[in-house]
């Protein structure tokens, strides 16, 4: 497998092209960014922690029936993914208030759902993102009834598996984004990262924050706190 030329650098990893057509490496990054690229800085070893983390969850997802671009981890950094082309819709599942849903409802954080919500945000940095329905996203084109449906039943069984998973480290998880692409031939499956910049995730005893939260609210630590998750995601995997 060879490594061609960079196709798209992002706020968090960047994309290469490969000698396969299908195929794409992915390399992370310890950059990290929080309110739509206004706040930036480094976590030093979170590209590594990511990587790994994000592949060790999709290949469990897999295991449970949720389809995704996952091949190969082929270095601390590096993965080489199937090529999709992405639905621009951050696909974002909550079971417990916190973020942009507390403020946007005036409600506290950690408000535990008695049924895990759903949302789309489309993915448009120069609108800031903004929360779209699926009938908005349906008149933009952004996806079909269909794919909504299928992202949606993906999305859910991704929480299924997770807080389970999750769970049994000691991790509750309070919510995460989501993305999905399409293959060639139209298949929907699971792509881009799953991580504490992705996802919330709190100790299940002592509430603390072991997320990204900790870098947008500066409150020191965050280092550690990748660590942790990886830690604890080591000794419960397998
Ligand atoms: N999230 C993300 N990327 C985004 C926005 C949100 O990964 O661009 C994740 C975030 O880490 C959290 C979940 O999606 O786990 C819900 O985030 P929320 O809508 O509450 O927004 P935030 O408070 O992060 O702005």
């Amino acid at each position: 497998m060879e490594k061609l030329e960079m196709l798209y650098e992002g706020k968090a990893k960047k994309v290469y092209a490969t000698d396969d057509p299908e195929l794409l490496i992915v390399d992370y990054k310890d950059d990290a960014t929080a309110f739509n690229g206004v706040k930036k800085g480094t976590i030093v070893g979170k590209g590594v922690i990511n990587n790994q983390m994000s592949n060790r969850l999709m290949q469990r997802l897999a295991r449970g029936g949720v389809p995704t671009h996952f091949v190969k981890e082929l270095s601390e950094r590096e993965t080489l993914v199937k090529r999709v082309k992405i639905v621009p819709l951050e696909v974002i599942v909550r079971n417990i208030s916190a973020g942009s849903f507390a403020k946007r409802y005036g409600v506290e954080e950690d408000i535990v759902f008695d049924q895990p919500t759903i949302e789309f945000s489309y993915k448009n940095d120069e609108l800031g993102d903004p929360l779209i329905n699926s009938t908005h996203a349906m008149a933009l084109h952004l996806a079909t009834a269909e794919e909504l449906d299928t992202i949606r039943r993906y999305a859910f069984r991704v929480n299924e598996l997770l807080r389970e998973f999750w769970a049994s480290c000691g991790i509750t998880l309070v919510d995460f984004k989501l993305e999905f692409g399409k293959l060639a031939d139209g298949t929907i499956i699971l792509a881009d990262e799953i991580s504490p910049d992705t996802c919330r995730l709190w100790d299940s005893v002592t509430k603390e924050k072991l997320d990204k939260d900790r870098f947008r609210r500066d409150l020191g630590g965050v280092e550690d706190a990748y660590a942790e998750v990886m830690r604890r995601l080591r000794e419960h995997d397998e």
